[in-house]
């Protein structure tokens, strides 16, 4: 299990997964880029998300909408009007927190301060419940408590927006040791706005999309209307969002240029419980089928008072990062909201004529919402582990073969005896149907270890013994099992590992 993300962080980099955006310019925060290793591994979860959701099912569809869209779309959506995170900046420190994640711990010490008032300290600490947000608090109550003594009760926990304004004078904040520093909560749109034509004013303002899913609704007459669907059906699309988030942080976990993979799913008002229960569950097995180990997901369901006004339950599948449980995915049984929205906006009729009850309805829509860059950092999470094989420590991304960026490594054992022209022959083979690798260079030892790094589950090595009777060995990345296989059953060998219909041999 990885517990410090700087290891991730520098492999990524290392090896090509993961990059700073515009690192020769110094970055820019909030944007990543993915290297020849990272877009392929990206790239294989849209895919298989894709695979799963729309092409292995008679129940869906896709799209892919633009990412800039009439206006009115946003106002329909309310992202206008109430897509913004009140902020709190430090006047000392220039920090700036969202308000919504920061908590104040009140504590009381036994002992009156220099001035003879009583010593209470009001220190403010982040995070996304009061549990999370301890850390900060704790610390400086612990050095307070050997001026003051021992605080003889548990602080008293508020979150900074229920505080009256006049106590919030009374803060220290996170970064520093002062009261007061902390601005009143400001509002802050999160949309990127942008210019559509020649003329830079308000009827040519634009926005970006923060999420995929408008688009969905804004076509699903569109969809209807092709014929191709009846209800229960679902619209799923991958794509670009962008929010200018203020605070990005834990590597690309929150970004303000991320990819989500968004399915609305459609269905009668009276079955709508049945779909949510179906995809919160079918969402979740999906993380675990692909390696997620179910001990560190779980799916949290949302109390009332977290529950978006319009719905009716929402579930988030959680994640535990070396940085805290974090959100991947979130599965929201949104009602009749976003088409009745969309209908009071355009003017257009958004039902849907059910043939068996011959009425219109307003659909109700179950919306499981995925990030396609949290889910890749998850996996990537999962898979890095470091053990030991003969007295050496080796770095192992221990990805699931369906989102390995290379599926096998071609390898002569050494550059002679007419072992890489065989090794070369197999791997043109191969390449018709897999990300393969050919590598012919240095100690082969060193090259499974490089192979080891970047995820590859297999290595296919040509030796001498395959000169002679036309076997390759294969090694699997996980235990290092080697075993012989005719050469020309390589392919359907490493297809039936990739799929899971064949199993690595116990032992060599
Ligand atoms: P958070 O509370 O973490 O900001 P959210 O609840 O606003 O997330 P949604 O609006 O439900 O997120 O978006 C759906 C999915 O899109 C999230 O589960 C996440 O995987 C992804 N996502 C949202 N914001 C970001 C971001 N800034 N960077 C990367 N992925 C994101």
């Amino acid at each position: 299990m990885l517990e410090d993300m700087e290891k991730l962080v520098s492999l990524c980099k290392r090896r090509g997964f993961i990059f700073p955006s515009s690192e020769i310019y110094g970055g820019i925060n909030g944007f990543w880029d993915y290297g020849p290793l990272g877009v392929e591994l990206k790239r294989n979860i849209k895919d298989a998300w894709w695979q799963d959701v729309v092409q292995r099912r008679d129940d869906m569809v896709g799209l892919d909408c633009s990412i800039i869209m009439n206006p009115k779309v946003w106002e329909a959506s309310g992202h206008l009007g109430g897509f913004s995170d009140p902020m709190v900046d430090c006047k000392a420190t220039k920090e700036r927190y969202r308000a919504d994640q920061m908590y104040v711990f009140i504590y009381l010490f036994p002992q009156v301060n220099h001035k003879g008032e009583p010593a209470e300290a009001w220190l403010a600490g982040l995070g996304a419940s009061p549990e999370d947000a301890s850390a900060i608090p704790e610390k400086k109550a612990a050095k307070l408590a050997k001026k003051f003594g021992k605080p003889e009760q548990p602080p008293q926990i508020v979150p900074y927006l229920e505080l009256p304004e006049a106590d919030r004078e009374k803060v220290i904040g996170p970064s520093t040791d002062d009261r007061g520093t902390l601005t009143p909560p400001r509002s802050f749109n999160l949309m990127f706005r942008t210019f559509v034509g020649a003329l830079e004013d308000d009827s040519a303002t634009a926005y970006l999309r923060p999420e995929t899913a408008q688009g969905i609704f804004a076509n699903f007459k569109n969809v209807v209307d092709t014929g191709r669907v009846k209800l229960p059906f679902g619209i799923a699309q991958v794509g670009k969002s962008f929010r200018n988030e203020i605070n990005p942080r834990n590597f690309t976990f929150r970004s303000r240029e991320f990819e989500q993979m968004e399915i609305e799913f459609f269905c009668k008002p009276e079955d709508a419980a049945h779909w949510y229960a179906y995809w919160r569950k079918e969402r979740f097995d999906w993380y675990v089928r692909h390696g997620l180990q179910s001990d560190r997901l779980r799916l949290r369901d949302h109390d009332k008072d977290e529950l978006a006004f319009y719905s009716t339950a929402t579930a988030d599948i959680e994640y535990s990062f070396p940085f805290g449980v974090s959100e991947l995915e979130g599965i929201a049984h949104r009602g009749d909201y976003d088409l009745t929205q969309h209908m009071k906006f355009s003017g257009k009729d958004l039902t849907y004529f059910d043939e068996e009850s011959k009425a219109r309805i307003t659909p109700h829509v179950i919306e499981p919402s995925a990030g396609a860059d949290r889910a890749t950092l998850a996996f990537l999470c999962e898979a890095y582990t470091e053990d030991q094989v003969g007295g050496e420590i080796r770095t192992v991304l221990r990805f699931h073969p369906r989102f390995a960026p290379i599926k096998a490594a071609i390898l002569p054992l050494v550059k002679k005896e007419g072992m890489p022209e065989k090794a070369e022959a197999l791997y043109h083979a191969l390449r018709k149907r897999f990300a393969v690798f050919y590598d012919e260079k240095g100690a082969v030892g060193r090259r499974y270890r490089r192979q080891d790094e970047a995820g590859t589950p297999f290595c296919i090595t040509v030796d001498g013994q395959s000169l002679q009777d036309d076997t390759v060995t294969f090694r699997d990345r996980d235990r290092c099992v080697q075993w012989r296989v005719p050469i020309n059953q390589a392919e359907s060998t490493l297809r039936g590992l990739i799929d899971g219909d064949l199993t690595v041999p116990a032992v060599s």
